[in-house]
């Protein structure tokens, strides 16, 4: 604990101190260690802290073998004199305040379900915590975030004591501690406590809030996603924004978002039914023009522009079922690609088959069928009247 002024005073914003050592890790970065910091390094589940060291960014703290090792963006000049640290309160403060609140919450959720927090994570937005359970139901989700409110309200005092093990006994510990010696109690009292090395505020109420947002299963337990301190309000007020714009976009009250949203999606569906079958109508018409401009009725080429081959085989099948002496061919021009469907009615001897087989190798194309419907593609190396014209002599 010696030089960790992060321990003797949470609140410590900056600070002086001599170096220790300055030296490059494996890795090849610059770190320097000093005789005392306020510098909180990763651990327990709280980030490290930013800030700088005589006006030198501070890029990553880590504690490594019993060394507080401070990561900066270039070397130190020099090393004789005292150095100056400035910690990014702002950071740090974030920090503290989620830390503290992930206690409450997990303590409440122990407290009320007997749900035990297996594990935490403290993310650049949210924070999550694992309980031992699987499944969390609305009411209980509300009733934790009530009390762990509740306990920050009572604005209570947030003690730390450093205790051996045998003086644990005289505790009763949420979770138990993974440390031997030296360890650290973050007390509740009669509410909490917790083997914890990480900072924390002096009282529940600097933890101003909490709010559930939101869990789900995950195996054999269930995460809970939540937010502390000012994270609640930036949470609210994203959310405000993202509300807002649905209700000009919608039109509705927010209130009334659910109900609009759905009508939305509804006409959105049947917009989609009418469109197809429209589509459907539009195709049956043209398979009958089709028919109708073709001199024999028997022979049908065409070239289309940039439409999908499902569509064409749909129009091929239509006419041919519609009269069954009919041959059709069609190709399609799709930027590069040529697109071919070769059908016949049910009353011609023609093999489709074959005669797309012999067109295919013309433009490096794949593709294949039945004896009286085939259909293939490829390369784009004639122009889409030239491949017409080889389908339609083919037949001759
Ligand atoms: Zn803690």
């Amino acid at each position: 604990m010696e030089g960790k002024l992060y321990y003797q005073d949470a609140y410590i914003q900056s600070f002086t101190a001599q170096v220790v050592k300055q030296e490059q890790d494996r890795a090849g970065n610059w770190y320097i260690v000093l005789k005392q910091t306020a510098f909180y390094p990763t651990g327990g589940g709280q980030p490290h802290d930013l800030g700088t060291i005589e006006d030198q960014q501070v890029v990553n703290v880590e504690e490594v073998a019993g060394e507080i090792r401070h990561y900066l963006d270039r070397p130190l000049q020099d090393l004789g004199k005292e150095v100056s640290g400035i910690i990014n309160w702002k950071r740090r403060f974030d920090h503290m305040q989620q830390h503290a609140g992930q206690h409450i919450l997990s303590a409440a959720f122990d407290h009320l379900f007997a749900f035990k927090t297996v594990s935490f994570h403290l993310g650049n937005e949210l924070l999550t915590i694992d309980l031992e359970t699987e499944s969390l139901t609305e009411k209980e989700a509300k009733k934790a975030e009530e009390l762990a409110n509740q306990i920050i309200l009572e604005n209570r005092p947030i003690e730390t004591k450093w205790v051996s093990e045998e003086e644990l006994s005289q505790y009763s510990l949420r979770k138990e501690t993974k440390v031997k010696e030296d360890i650290r109690l973050v007390i509740i009292p009669d509410f909490d406590d917790n083997g914890c090395g990480g900072t924390h505020p002096k009282a529940t109420g600097e933890v101003f809030a909490i709010k559930i947002l939101d869990w789900e299963k995950q195996k054999k337990k269930t995460r809970v996603q939540f937010v502390c301190g000012n994270r609640v309000i930036k949470q609210l007020d994203q959310k405000q924004k993202v509300l807002l714009e649905l209700t000009k976009l919608l039109n509705a009250p927010e209130k009334e978002m659910e109900q609009a949203t759905q009508r939305l999606l509804e006409n959105g569906k049947m917009a989609e039914k009418l469109l197809e079958q429209l589509q459907e109508r539009l195709l049956q018409y043209e398979a009958k023009d089709l028919l109708q401009k073709s001199e024999q009725k028997k022979l049908i080429g065409e070239v289309f522009q940039n439409r999908t081959i499902q569509e064409l085989q749909k129009l091929a099948r239509l006419i041919t079922s519609e009269e069954e002496t009919a041959i059709v061919f069609f190709v399609s021009q799709n930027e590069n690609r040529l697109q071919l469907v070769c059908a016949r009615g049910a009353a011609g001897m023609e093999n489709m088959k074959k005669v797309i087989a012999n067109a295919l190798p013309l433009i490096n194309g794949k593709g294949g069928g039945s004896d009286s419907f085939a259909q293939g593609g490829g390369e784009a190396l004639m122009s889409g009247e030239q491949m017409l014209q080889h389908l339609l002599e083919s037949t001759k």
